[in-house]
């Protein structure tokens, strides 16, 4: 069979090379090849760290590991006590006996960081997903780069997971840097989903919307719901409403620190920050003409989940999202609930998209497609492409083809069409073909650099001073200072400036070169006060 097929490939492709892209569609069994991956480690007495992108959202396939090798898994995630830390820190280290503890560790980027002993092979699942990347904080490194160095250090071997890979590790596939395996088929025979659109500019326009649905949409869900199965949709926003407006004088109430719109959280009747977290009562007048009616456009998670319960009174419908998922066990509690078919209608965030495999799940929903897509950056393709195929991943089991339906004001787009056809590769080659075109990863390498200051004007001087210098070294590989499409968090203005450098460039050198200039500028006392970061291969 297919799977068989894939590990022989596997296997041989690491022979030769040391990281192997595992490409298959979602459903094609890849954690099943990881389990024979990791008992052939484990016979040879060597170590094996599985890196998930997020440990909390990933319990299914802990799960899964757990049910095969026992307490030989360890689990390693940011929530752990310092005394818990040292124990997982000892149970990779061979202990007198020359066993170790924990052969097998899973865990989220910051398990590389563990002192392996024996490491034989890194499993990094969903390589494509962006949590890999350290952005928070300075080292900035991406986990999946970072775990190929580690096994590098080991002389051991990487498989990177994916049904939607990135752009970055297909390029490196295809230019034979990695092995390549493809699994195209799901296990068991599973089909895989049908995708259809639903152009809801038209069913605006014939004011057929009931609440946030297209009627296709609404009787694609009630049908499902009839015959005892389940539905999940997709909507990447949170809270009520992204943008309130007064009807009168379309005030909007933004955040009094950061350039951005407050969200309106109905539940508790609150305008909110998503960026700082600053919040407020919603005001009962408007404070700028006091007349007494906000709008709301756009709609998050929670206004689906209220209008399900007044369009579907009789079926549970249960929101999986950053707020009802803060509590302990809230995240586990909500997909026990769902896995035991206790709700009939989950609707979530991105949260929905990750390393969920339900059986009774016939229908998915993507509510508003276009949102992912008009984002000002390179990647926002790219992270819709792969974010709509996960979510459709979730569709159809044993016996039958689940249905996926989105809906969007452009149903002519390109990535609709090759949604539908479930071609990734066909997408992923175009993605790289405008890469190329427009010097971008992984033609070429970025280093981003964000300035910070509280004062506007001292923050636009030192951008304009850094480029100046910068242009010196660098020519018209310098782009910037542009402000960010938010400009001002927390109170600090930000500026973001890019490097491009060539592949066949030295990256080395580029930020010794870089690392002077900004010194030279800190330096400067009219400019110490503002804060530098800097991204290498800023994602
Ligand atoms: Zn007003
Ligand atoms: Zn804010």
């Amino acid at each position: 069979d297919f799977q068989k097929i894939a590990l022989d490939q596997i296997k041989a492709s690491f022979k030769q090379k040391d990281v192997c892209l595992l490409h298959g569609v979602t459903s094609s069994g890849k954690t099943e090849l990881y389990i024979k991956l990791i008992e052939e480690q484990l016979s040879k007495g060597k170590q094996v760290l599985y890196l998930l992108p997020e440990i909390a959202l990933t319990t299914q396939i802990i799960k899964r590991l757990q049910k095969h090798f026992g307490n030989k898994v360890g689990i390693t995630h940011s929530h752990l006590n310092n005394s818990e830390r040292v124990e997982i820190w000892k149970a990779v280290q061979e202990q007198d006996s020359g066993q170790v503890q924990y052969p097998v560790m899973l865990g989220a980027r910051s398990a590389l960081f563990l002192p392996f002993d024996n490491l034989g092979l890194i499993i990094v699942d969903e390589e494509h997903d962006s949590s890999f990347k350290q952005h928070q904080s300075s080292p900035r490194y991406h986990a999946r780069d970072g775990a190929i160095y580690l096994a590098h250090l080991h002389q051991s071997k990487v498989v990177l997971g994916s049904a939607t890979p990135s752009v970055e590790s297909y390029y490196n596939a295809k230019k034979d840097k990695y092995g390549l395996v493809e699994m195209h088929s799901r296990f068991e025979g599973i089909a895989l989903p049908k995708i259809q659109t639903i152009d809801i500019r038209k069913a605006h326009l014939k004011k057929q919307m009931t609440y946030q649905f297209a009627p296709k949409m609404l009787s694609a869900i009630e049908k499902t719901l009839k015959l005892g199965k389940q539905v999940i949709l997709f909507q990447n926003r949170r809270g009520y409403s992204p943008v309130l407006s007064c009807e009168t004088c379309a005030y909007t109430p933004n955040c009094t620190q950061c350039d951005v719109s407050l969200t309106y959280h109905k539940w508790n009747n609150q305008l909110k920050c998503h960026y700082c977290g600053y919040n407020e009562q919603l005001p009962k007048i408007c404070p700028s003409c006091s007349a007494l009616d906000f709008s709301d456009k756009g709609f998050g998670t929670e206004q689906i989940e209220e209008s399900l319960k007044v369009l579907f009174p009789g079926h549970l419908s249960k929101r999986m999202d950053y707020d009802t998922t803060r509590g302990k066990h809230a995240h586990q509690k909500l997909i026990t609930d769902f896995e035991h078919g206790r709700i009939a209608i989950l609707v979530g965030t991105q949260m929905v998209t990750k390393g969920l495999d339900f059986d009774n799940v016939a229908l998915v929903g993507i509510l508003d497609a276009d949102s992912m897509l008009h984002f000002p950056d390179f990647r926002s393709y790219e992270r819709a492409f792969q974010l709509m195929m996960q979510v459709a991943g979730r569709a159809g089991r044993k016996g039958e083809q689940g249905q996926v339906l989105i809906q969007t004001y452009d149903e002519e787009h390109e990535i609709f069409k090759l949604l539908k056809k479930h071609d990734f590769s066909t997408f992923i080659k175009r993605q790289a073909q405008e890469r190329k075109l427009f010097n971008y990863p992984p033609y070429n390498r970025l280093i981003g650099i964000t300035l910070k200051h509280k004062n506007q004007r001292k923050l636009d001087e030192t951008a304009q001073q850094l480029v100046v210098m910068m242009r010196k070294s660098f020519g018209n590989r310098v782009l910037g200072p542009e402000y960010p499409a938010i400009s001002r968090i927390r109170n600090y203005y930000h500026k973001n400036i890019l490097l491009k450098i060539e592949q066949k460039g030295s990256i080395a050198s580029a930020k010794t070169i870089l690392n002077t200039i900004i010194d030279n500028i800190q330096h400067h006392s009219d400019y110490k006060a503002v804060r530098f970061i800097i991204d290498v291969d800023p994602v």
